[in-house]
């Protein structure tokens, strides 16, 4: 076990319960999407599972410690006046690893997410798709145990979406994280997870959960087959019914 919530409430003052009760336990290796419409508390899950929010009431049990735990928000984040390699090196230094090593250690992270050339160039020349791939080096360059990804693609266009998926899975499969990707899109969910936990709204509860089958780096035209229509269909489904029964 990675990560863990048991029996989870969180109540916002003011606004009563937003999440919960929830349980929900995360493996090494596995990789979970957390689906579910606007508001029904996607992003509360993360942060508890992060260590960054505690829970009014329940557990959170946490294997992976904070310097083995990486996050990457829907909006990339970087430091605007440091370099590309500044910032990924940035968790590193904070970990107390020698500049120069850091820096190498940067540079070779880049080289993972295809951003080889852009080591000097600052966020601001950076594409979205560029700045999010430096995100996610910086996520990585601690070679952290439990990923957490908040609507990473959320703000890209569809064909970087979809390039930048397949290089999440590379590096998921090459670094072997336990990841949580949050995302209101189902297809996203399916192609992303290898169990897709959704979840309903009014307090944010699990509505369900769907396995899916495959390897972990998906095959050209994953998309197209009749088992992810499948998968899409059943968890579409368990969203509709959720939001439903919220109603
Ligand atoms: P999602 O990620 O699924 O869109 P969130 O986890 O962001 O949902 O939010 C769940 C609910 O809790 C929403 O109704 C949101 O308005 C509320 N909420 C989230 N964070 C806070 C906060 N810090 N204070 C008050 N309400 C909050």
């Amino acid at each position: 076990m990675i990560a863990a919530l048991q029996q989870l409430e969180v109540d916002y003052p003011g606004r009563g319960r937003a999440l919960g009760p929830i349980d929900l336990t995360l493996n090494a290796g596995e990789i979970v999407a957390l689906v579910g419409p606007s508001g029904c508390g996607k992003s509360t899950a993360l942060r508890l599972l992060a260590g960054l929010e505690s829970p009014t009431r329940g557990t959170v049990t946490r294997a992976a410690g904070r310097g083995e735990t990486s996050v990457v928000f829907q909006a990339p984040t970087l430091a605007p006046w440091m370099s590309t390699a500044a910032n990924v090196a940035l968790p590193l230094e904070l970990a107390g690893t020698p500049r120069r090593q850091a820096r190498e250690q940067a540079v070779a992270a880049l080289a993972r997410v295809g951003l080889k050339d852009a080591e000097t160039a600052r966020p601001a020349q950076l594409s979205g798709g560029m700045a999010m791939r430096a995100a996610l080096a910086r996520a990585l360059v601690t070679s952290p145990r439990l990923l957490l990804l908040d609507e990473p693609f959320a703000a890209l266009d569809e064909i970087t979406r979809r390039a930048l998926a397949d290089d999440v899975l590379d590096l998921v499969e090459a670094l072997a994280p336990a990841v949580v990707f949050v995302t209101h899109n189902v297809e996203e969910a399916v192609y992303m997870a290898r169990r897709v936990v959704v979840m309903s709204p009014g307090p944010g509860r699990i509505a369900g959960e769907v396995a899916v089958e495959g390897p972990v780096v998906r095959p050209p035209g994953f998309r197209t087959t009749a088992a992810f229509r499948e998968t899409a269909e059943a968890v579409s489904g368990l969203l509709a019914r959720g939001v439903e029964a919220a109603a």
